[in-house]
């Protein structure tokens, strides 16, 4: 058997296609321009590539986008000034930080400074929350691409033993707190799975591994998942992204699992295409809620 390649180039210039649609009409009935503030500390050259992809994606869907920079040197209580402006600043709908930040920074205290209406990462314990308990207000970017990946290409999991490999705040442990639930949005198929969390701790991974009907890589090392790790049959989806002598790759062994999986998404151009689509998603959800608490207030 050779695997079906689950597009993520192809789902994302749909979503984005389905998001801007969406957003012209919301600014056509006169709602404000939806807008991302992206805060950038340092001169990492990935974290600049990175963000200089999400404030184009933006404008490819008709969002505003800003750029808030500052050196490596900025301080903690330098980081939360900015937040705090960034959070009061009513034209200002989602805002990102772009991580990692330096190691002199308190991450968390600066990930949980960003207003939980504002959180389009999905990362303060609020919106963590609310994601454990069922009613998300956000759905965390990579995992929810992963799902909607999965969905697009009708792959159910309702039943279905899902094994991720990787327990990260950010991939690891909200897709597993998305897949428990018995519905986040897409219907109860594509929720409702058995699922099984693997890290660097776990004793004898393959012997894991092999039992996932659906197998997720997240953890960031080229060829972590071979060819006998995988149940014939299985959807592989993988979200490593390693660059080997120049080249990405993920964290699995494509070139072989692709002979016994039935679904298997390619690195590049799998699961990393649909982060940025999410948050883009997540930005316009932010704007709406925004706008419907503000016409509350004014009502009242
Ligand atoms: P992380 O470093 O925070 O977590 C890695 C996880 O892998 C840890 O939980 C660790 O316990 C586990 N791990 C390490 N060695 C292991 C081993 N030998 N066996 C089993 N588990 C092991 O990483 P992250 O932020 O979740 O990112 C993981 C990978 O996904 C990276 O390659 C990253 O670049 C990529 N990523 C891709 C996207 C995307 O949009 N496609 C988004 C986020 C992260």
């Amino acid at each position: 058997m050779t695997a079906q390649i689950l597009d993520g180039k192809e789902t994302a210039r749909l979503l984005r296609e389905e998001l801007s649609v969406e957003v012209e009409k919301w600014r056509a009935e006169g709602g404000p321009q939806p807008t991302l503030a992206a805060v950038l500390v340092g001169d990492d050259p990935a974290s600049q590539v990175y963000v200089r992809n999400k404030e184009r994606a933006c404008g490819q869907v008709g969002m505003a986008s800003r750029l808030i920079r500052r050196s490596d040197t900025t301080s903690t209580s330098e980081l939360l000034d900015v937040l705090h402006e960034l959070n009061e600043d009513s034209q200002v709908h989602g805002i990102l930080v772009q991580l990692p930040l330096p190691k002199a920074i308190d991450t968390h205290r600066v990930l949980d400074a960003v207003a939980a209406s504002k959180d389009v990462d999905a990362f303060c314990p609020e919106n963590v929350g609310l994601l454990v308990q069922g009613r998300p207000r956000f759905l965390p970017c990579t995992p929810h691409g992963v799902v909607n990946l999965l969905a697009r290409y009708r792959i159910e999991l309702a039943g279905r033993h899902v094994v991720i490999v990787g327990r990260s705040e950010i991939v690891g442990k909200p897709l597993a707190n998305m897949l428990v639930q018995r519905d986040i949005g897409f219907g109860p198929k594509y929720a409702n799975a058995t699922v099984t969390i693997c890290h660097s701790q776990s004793a004898d991974l393959a012997s894991m591994t092999r039992q996932a009907d659906v197998l997720v890589a997240a953890v960031g090392r080229p060829c972590l998942i071979t060819v006998d790790m995988v149940k014939p049959g299985a959807v592989v989806v993988d979200v490593g992204i390693n660059r080997v002598d120049e080249k990405l790759v993920g964290d699995v062994d494509f070139a072989a699992v692709r002979e016994v999986a039935s679904f298997i998404t390619p690195v590049p151009g799998g699961v990393g295409p649909l982060t940025i689509a999410m948050l883009l998603r997540n930005n316009f959800t932010a704007c709406e809620l925004q706008q419907a608490v503000g016409d509350a207030t004014i009502a009242n």
